[in-house]
């Protein structure tokens, strides 16, 4: 069975195809997913040493990217060692995509030999593309199983994926895990027009145990089936559902609420599409809320937004993860933008993996950039609150006429604010703030109270640079 214990001796490794365990069995690959972290450690670094390796010496995306590297990418000793190795970020994705199109020199195998093509959509941007050779993508299969086996599903479950089958990875890594762990898959699709009420028509009919989908499309379900007349309770039979593409299913309300609306539990999974497996990330049937982090499918490290420096256990960072069995198109330290919180928790199901507690709540993207300097919102709030006058909000507006530099003009608010005679303290904050940031800034001064308060996340940047 694929219980590997012991570091690698093959990589990539070789999964039995037909291998599934007893229904009872509570995990599919008890050694790693129980066993003490350190001792998990090993295989890790075992498995990173031979990917960054055969990442280094076959592609010559990353020949080139760790030109520099303080280590050795063909050896390396520790998992401190790998942390420093660059951050990959969809920037550079982007630009190597661009430039070697359509894979980038990231695919390490011949291209007639990619088995399937994914991708982004790129609504943010140029599209990136996937490249997945079939070893990759039976191994995704492998670790997706070995995932929704921890979620509940077993082979006398039927899977109903009721997402869009496309370009995008997710709906196909949810039916490839099913149809690996050998449940009945139902690839029902979605999107299209007039198609949620033929979904909950044949959820009726067929009743799936198990759906695929994200959290506002199973409320959108429900609400869909009610207008119809049935009862997402008692015309369903959905014993779980697993969601990934939104935060919802590790927000507590939003959890409840499917719970109870249709009678199931709920299981959030979901890193990234470019990272695929992407339920690398998962939660599983006993978990409350939020995900574990199986470190050794996709190796996670928790990195600070500013620094960039790894954090420990416990912090709140931006994840970022790294393929450790990719021979087609590997990712290596990929910047997710994402921001959740690490902890080591007690789970029941006696896993011994880092838990995201609270999923993935939020994005990392309120970084600016200025004049090429990286700027954190976060960290203009740190200098101005250590200012003794700071009025408690502020606003970060940026400006940029063609063929000009970019402006940063910080708006903050005082207390005592007098507008007859602002300039000594408004030069005094500015002189503040570009020492702390390392680029000019403009600073105009608000009285206290000026701008809106929030209990979320305050939009505080106003950008109106013209690209
Ligand atoms: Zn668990």
């Amino acid at each position: 069975m694929p219980d590997q214990t012991t570091p690698e001796t093959t990589w990539p490794p070789n999964y039995p195809a037909g291998y599934i365990p007893p229904d009872e069995q509570e995990h599919w690959s008890p050694g790693p997913e129980t066993m003490p972290p350190e001792k998990r450690d090993a295989l890790i670094l075992a498995k990173l040493r031979e990917q960054v390796r055969y990442a280094y010496q076959n592609s010559g995306f990353y020949r080139q990217f760790y030109i520099d590297a303080p280590v050795d990418p063909e050896n390396l000793r520790t998992l401190q060692e790998f942390a420093q190795l660059p951050i990959l970020t969809k920037d550079d994705i982007r630009q190597e995509q661009e430039a070697h199109p359509p894979y980038g020199r990231f695919l390490c195998v011949p291209p007639a030999d990619v088995f399937r093509v994914h991708g982004t959509s790129g609504t943010t941007g140029r599209p990136t593309v996937f490249g997945i050779g079939r070893g990759d993508w039976q191994r995704i299969a492998e670790a997706h199983a070995r995932i929704l086996w921890a979620a509940g599903l077993r082979p006398h479950d039927l899977v109903m994926v009721a997402a869009v089958f496309s370009l995008y990875v997710g709906s196909w890594g949810a039916l490839v895990g099913a149809e690996r762990l050998g449940a009945t898959s139902f690839p029902f699709g979605g999107g299209a027009p007039g198609q949620t009420e033929r979904a909950a028509e044949w959820a009726a009919m067929v009743k799936p145990t198990a759906l695929y989908a994200t959290p506002s499309y199973a409320l959108y379900l429900a609400e869909t089936a009610r207008a119809m007349g049935l009862d997402p309770r008692q015309d369903f039979a959905f014993r779980f559902m697993f969601f990934s593409g939104e935060p919802g299913a590790s927000v507590p309300a939003t959890r409840r609420l499917i719970e109870d609306t249709f009678g199931c539990y709920i299981v959030d999974q979901g890193s990234m599409a470019e990272m695929t497996p992407w339920m690398s990330n998962s939660g599983c049937r006993h978990l409350p809320a939020g995900m574990h982090l199986w470190q050794d499918i996709v190796y996670t490290e928790m990195v600070d937004p500013q620094s960039r420096r790894n954090l420990p256990i416990g912090a709140e960072g931006v994840p970022v993860y790294s393929h450790t069995e990719r021979t087609s198109q590997p990712m290596i330290r990929y910047w997710s933008g994402d921001i959740a919180q690490w902890e080591m928790t007690d789970c029941p199901c006696g896993r011994t993996y880092p838990t995201l507690t609270r999923g993935i709540y939020g994005r990392a993207d309120d970084m600016i950039i200025v004049r090429g300097q990286n700027i954190f919102p976060s960290r203009i709030e740190d200098i101005l609150r250590s200012i003794p006058v700071f009025g408690g909000e502020f606003r970060l507006l940026l400006e940029r006429e063609p063929g000009q530099l970019d402006r940063l003009t910080i708006q903050t608010e005082v207390l005592n604010y007098n507008p007859t005679a602002p300039d000594p303290l408004r030069e005094e904050i500015a002189a503040t703030l570009r020492r702390a940031l390392g680029v000019a800034v403009s600073v105009d001064l608000k009285p206290a109270g000026e701008f809106e308060r929030t209990q979320f996340k305050a939009r505080r940047i106003i950008d109106h640079r013209v690209i």
